[in-house]
């Protein structure tokens, strides 16, 4: 019954359920609290015992309800993980780290054989991957168990391979709602964060990788679950471009050990947006005319690079669309969104420069490079643009190692907090990776 070993499922999550009265244990599924409240031990969630009552009586939980019912009429299946036992494991990489990187790595070595938690505030583009590897290792060599999780799908599906090249002879297992394969148990796991919440008491290590991004901030659910996926002496990393505020409280007062790398591998300055004003952009757009200022911005990046655009939303930026169009007429142009089906073609022929322009919601804010483009965000005062959306668009800009001259524009018509928030959290990485002697032009 290996397949139980850290996780807590019902029984018509098991692959081999006719064995589950061997020796397993149950956990309750729901508990029910004063005043007429239930909470789920899956989720964590708490409702009103009349809100969630069924005809048979039982309770369920609907926050969870995508991953399956639980309700009072269940149980949970669980083994405790087996001992820990030390063994070789092969560790394939001729990469180099950069000084910035090492460092970050031997820090997160360190937390990891303390079984403390850290994180790891690593500027875009930093190359995030690589630092994980050494401590990977040491945990698969110590026999711990350990999970990389993250938000997004996408992420999953490219951490997974890098990853798995790097331990060649290790089984690991992709785990993640839309998969087909089933589930085993592996000591190596890389998962988006909903799946943690079939886990209990597994893992001695669980990095979550963009820790602030969309559905994994400000979701209480899913913390709960990386709260019960981790054993009770562990390290919980968090890896992110853009800490949330609730993590760098936590860093200022010494509550979370924190490494910061200010710096990009091939060692330049990260793009400081600029700022231009555009007049009634909203308006404007509105009634199909795209604003002058904007056009202008087009016209000078674009001799030098592909440029992204990012819009607020989906139906400005199809109105958008066709003004730009007629302005530039003989441009490859196209507009791409989270609903669209050609996405992933799209983002394709961009990055073979089969287009020069790419207007595109927030969709494309995290997780894409794209070689020689600068960027516009046009509307960057809409309240969709908050500070770590902005610091990641800008940071789409110059991830190569060869240097393209790269811009990043705000055209707003009335600077927020986010935007000013932005600016100076990009600055300050700058100045502190001059400090630390990891960049090397002004
Ligand atoms: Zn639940």
């Amino acid at each position: 019954m290996q397949e139980l070993w850290g996780r807590k499922v019902l029984k018509k999550e098991i692959n081999q359920s006719e064995q589950l009265e061997i020796a397993s244990l149950t956990l309750p599924t729901m508990k029910e609290l004063a005043e007429n409240k239930i909470q789920c031990l899956r989720c964590g969630q708490i409702q009103l015992k009349f809100t969630v009552q069924l005809v048979n009586q039982c309770y369920y939980c609907p926050e969870c309800i995508q991953l399956g019912r639980v309700d009072t009429g269940q149980q949970f299946y669980h083994l405790p993980e087996p001992d820990l036992v030390k063994r070789k494991v092969s560790f394939v990489w001729e990469g180099q780290l950069t000084i910035g990187q090492q460092q970050v790595s031997d820090e997160l070595v360190a937390s990891v054989k303390k079984a403390e938690s850290r994180m790891i505030w690593a500027v875009t583009g930093a190359g995030k991957t690589e630092m994980l590897f050494k401590s990977i290792h040491y945990s698969l060599e110590c026999g711990y168990r350990i999970g990389v999780a993250s938000p997004r799908v996408d992420v999953c599906l490219e951490l997974f391979p890098r990853i798995q090249a790097v331990f060649p002879d290790e089984e690991a297992l992709l785990l993640h709602g839309k998969m087909e394969e089933s589930y085993r148990y592996t000591k190596l796991l890389i998962c988006t964060t909903h799946q943690l919440l079939r886990f209990y008491q597994a893992f001695d290590v669980l990095i979550i990788d963009e820790v602030d991004a969309f559905p994994f901030v400000d979701n209480p659910l899913l913390h709960y679950g990386v709260k019960q996926a981790v054993k009770p002496k562990s390290s919980l990393i968090y890896l992110t471009a853009t800490p949330t505020e609730a993590l760098t409280k936590k860093t200022d007062r010494n509550e979370l050990k924190t490494s910061i790398l200010p710096a990009r591998y091939h060692r330049r300055v990260l793009p400081v947006p600029k700022m231009k004003w555009c007049h009634r952009w909203h308006e404007k757009i509105k009634q199909g005319i795209s604003p002058k200022s904007f056009e202008d911005t087009i016209r000078t990046l674009i001799s030098k690079n592909d440029v992204l655009i990012f819009c607020p939303t989906i139906t400005l930026m199809d109105q958008l669309g066709k003004a730009v169009e007629k302005s530039f007429p003989e441009t490859a142009l196209a507009s791409v969104h989270s609903q669209d089906s050609q996405r992933l073609e799209k983002v394709l022929k961009m990055r073979n420069k089969e287009y020069r322009i790419l207007m595109t919601s927030t969709i494309l804010e995290r997780g894409v490079t794209f070689d020689g483009v600068s960027v516009i965000v046009l509307g960057a005062n809409h309240t969709v643009f908050a500070t770590s959306a902005l610091v990641q668009i800008a940071g789409r800009v110059d991830r190569r190692k060869e240097y393209t001259a790269g811009e990043v524009w705000f055209l707003h018509d009335g600077c927020t907090k986010a935007m000013k928030e932005a600016v100076k959290q990009i600055k300050k990485m700058n100045t502190l990776g001059l400090e630390r002697g990891l960049i090397d032009e002004v």
